[in-house]
């Protein structure tokens, strides 16, 4: 299942964003902890931003399309086998409402009415899990991750770009981690958990990678330098 259907629009926005900050922010401040000038940090950032762009789109665009295609063929075997073995097809969604507590005789009075209705309908909810054959289209969903990836990725990258000198690790450090406790805020509050405990578990990893992206920067840069 990709992320779009499975946790909804407004979340898949919000863990996109997150993404976008925390991988750019992480090389903003990777590279400026190496003693790198004002440009190539600037450079560094809009390179991740892109490749975490593309990465994001290629990724959505290949996990909706298989699942287009594998929910395309699991109805065009379905609809296969409504029109040779009616009978069976019968029996075995009559099997399906038995177990989830109808007695045999009702389970069998409404896989028949259902099926009179809407065959392969029912079967595709009640047999295969498919409620609705895929909305999702997906360059949409692809041009969706990378917008929102972007979107995320800006906010650093304009703190970083703003700031100048030993200024562009704190600027870029205190601008996502607000914006990751205001986006897991969020995130949580349409997930109908916690404000508090999503905006702490986003920062705490946020600031994570930052630390150890940071670690590597400085290492490296001691080393190169
Ligand atoms: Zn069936």
């Amino acid at each position: 299942m990709h992320l779009v259907h499975r946790i909804g629009w407004l979340r898949a926005a919000v863990l996109g964003a997150n993404d976008g900050i925390v991988s750019v922010a992480s090389i903003l401040v990777g590279v400026a902890s190496s003693g790198a000038a004002h440009q190539p940090v600037i450079l560094a950032g809009l390179a991740g931003l892109v490749a975490g762009a593309m990465s994001m789109a290629a990724g959505e665009y290949v996990s909706v399309s298989s699942q287009t295609d594998t929910e395309r063929a699991d109805l065009a075997r379905e609809k296969a086998e409504l029109e040779s073995s009616w009978d069976d097809e019968l029996e075995e969604l009559a099997l399906i409402y038995e177990r989830r507590g109808l007695d045999p005789q009702t389970a069998h009075s409404v896989a028949r009415q259902l099926m009179e209705k809407d065959a392969l309908g029912a079967h595709a909810r009640d047999e295969l899990g498919i409620t609705e054959v895929s909305a999702a289209n997906p360059i949409q969903a692809a041009l969706t991750s990378a917008a929102t990836f972007t979107a995320g990725a800006a906010l650093p990258l304009l703190a970083a770009y703003i700031a100048s000198g030993a200024a562009i690790v704190p600027a870029v450090v205190i601008v996502s981690l607000l914006v990751l406790v205001v986006l897991g805020a969020l995130g949580a509050q349409v997930g109908g958990a916690p404000l508090w405990k999503g905006a702490l578990r986003v920062a705490f990893w946020g600031a994570l990678a930052m630390a150890v992206t940071a670690a590597v920067g400085a290492l490296f840069g001691t080393v190169a330098g």
